[in-house]
């Protein structure tokens, strides 16, 4: 960790002048213009919820952090939250395997097994950017049969030059007219659930088909229940070394705006399915994925194995070259020749256990091919169940402890506030206001440098502390306790 640190601070001190006294030269009110700004600094297309959340600590440590541009420290608390969500996860839903163990399982002849070491080199992005839609197709449906999801991915844009919500993007001939000035940003929801006295879907529905075509108030409508008896409730997780919840006011803050985006992303996504597929297009190419690049025979043997009744309609309307239901997909007429593709026509990937059960679909060639385009379709039409009358305004902040839920905060949904917060949050992204870091007082400095790997390099920290013990005793207590 010290070489780490060292090595942070070595990175900066070449980017900002250093002064006599060792401190990194980071003055309040100016700005160095010869720097690009933090965006420019991170270097990718896109943003997380968490990166907005400049303030969850000290926004002058994150502004420190990008620009030395190495990577997070990973930390044994950190390694703990992950352990942590990673258990809920798999104790909600099905975890979809890594390339390599679904290959590992893969019965090939010994010619192929050159073909299959290359593919973990070369698929591994792609297989689990994929892997990620699936089962987050699977995850939306899991809601309305087990009463919860977790995990959840969700997307926005925001316009870097309004620092507004981009609600809809343009289309141009049944395409997004994606530019510079819409930058992705990305989340996934911790934990979604079903609140209310409503009947669990369970397996009421097997396929995708009917699932999207009744729709969820029909589908409730059919077994004689009340429509819209049912709230969906959105919460974040953090997961504690100890029994107890943060003290500290802007980690709370954050955690708070942090759920708020999330709501705004699911509203947002179900308005308009047609929007919300060319909006999923875009997150993909924003990545650097070719949205037509067919999913691998691995995957598909997966999603065959695993949730065979849901996807095998809509595989078998693929491969015939039938409509799924979705104009945008129906009426898309890109390049979907089966026959060029290497990968699900290569049969020896797939189980003789599942060619005996579907013997429909592994008989010739495709007409088309399950893609990432068709996954956005998919989903697109399932993110249609979060309007906004479903999503719950009370929101939800979990603290855990192991599988331990030991306590949760609930506050009230806030647009004009996560809207403030944005103005915010680009203001900093683009470089157009200044650091704000830590409130200059004794007692924030205590509980927000102690544990920054800047505090003794800091000097906007270490010239206020110097600061104050100029100060006689009674100022010294006023900037103590305010
Ligand atoms: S030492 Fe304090 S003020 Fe300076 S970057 Fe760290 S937390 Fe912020």
């Amino acid at each position: 960790m010290d070489e780490y640190k060292l090595d942070k601070i070595t990175k900066l001190g070449e980017i900002f002048k250093v002064t006599d006294d060792g401190y990194l030269n980071y003055q309040e009110g100016k700005t160095n213009d010869d720097l690009p700004n933090p965006f420019q600094q991170l270097g990718k297309s896109r943003l997380s919820v968490t990166n907005l959340l400049t303030k969850t600590w000290c926004e002058l440590r994150e502004y420190y952090d990008i620009y030395s541009n190495m990577p997070k420290f990973i930390t044994k608390n950190i390694r703990l939250g992950k352990k942590g969500h990673s258990a809920l996860e798999s104790s909600a839903h099905k975890v979809f395997p890594e390339l390599a163990d679904v290959i590992s399982e893969v019965q090939v002849p010994a010619s192929k097994k050159s073909e299959i070491a290359k593919l973990v080199d070369d698929v591994d992005q792609f297989y689990n950017f994929a892997s990620s839609w699936c089962t987050n197709i699977v995850r939306i449906v899991d809601l309305f049969k087990n009463g919860e999801a977790r995990e959840i991915l969700v997307h926005s844009y925001v316009d870097c030059k309004s620092s507004e919500f981009i609600k809809e993007l343009p289309l141009h001939k049944n395409t997004v007219d994606g530019s510079q000035k819409e930058i992705l940003i990305s989340g996934i929801i911790d934990h979604l659930k079903l609140e209310g006295t409503l009947p669990l879907i369970g397996q009421f529905t097997k396929t995708l088909d009917t699932f999207i075509d009744m729709g969820i108030p029909k589908l409730l409508d059919k077994k004689q229940e009340r429509l819209n008896d049912y709230k969906i409730s959105v919460s974040d997780i953090k997961t504690r070394s100890r029994l107890s919840i943060p003290y500290q006011k802007n980690v709370i803050n954050s955690s708070k705006l942090q759920v708020m985006y999330y709501r705004y992303f699911l509203e947002n996504l179900s308005l308009n399915p047609e929007h919300t597929y060319y909006k999923l297009l875009l997150n993909a190419q924003k990545r650097n994925y070719d949205v037509d690049k067919p999913l691998h025979a691995v995957q598909i043997r997966h999603l065959l194995t695993y949730y065979g009744d849901f996807f095998y309609l809509d595989f078998l309307s693929l491969k015939r070259g039938e409509k799924i239901g979705f104009v945008p997909l129906d009426e898309f007429g890109g390049d979907y020749d089966g026959g060029k593709n290497i990968f699900i026509n290569d049969y020896d990937f797939i189980s003789p256990n599942l060619k005996q059960i579907y013997p429909l679909l592994f008989e010739g060639t495709w007409y088309k091919l399950p893609t990432l385009r068709y996954l956005a379709a998919r989903m697109a039409q399932l993110y249609q169940v979060f309007q906004p009358n479903r999503l719950e305004n009370k929101l939800r902040i979990e603290y855990y402890m192991g599988k331990y839920r030991f306590a949760e905060k609930l506050f009230e949904y806030d647009f004009g506030e996560l809207n403030r917060h944005l103005h915010d949050s680009m203001g900093f992204w683009m470089g157009k206001r200044q650091v704000s870091p830590v409130k200059s007082t004794l007692k924030t400095f205590s509980i927000y440098c102690n544990g920054c790997d800047y505090s003794k390099v800091c000097l906007y920290k270490n010239k206020n502390v110097d600061g104050f013990k100029q100060l006689g005793n009674s100022l010294k207590k006023i900037y103590s306790d305010s």
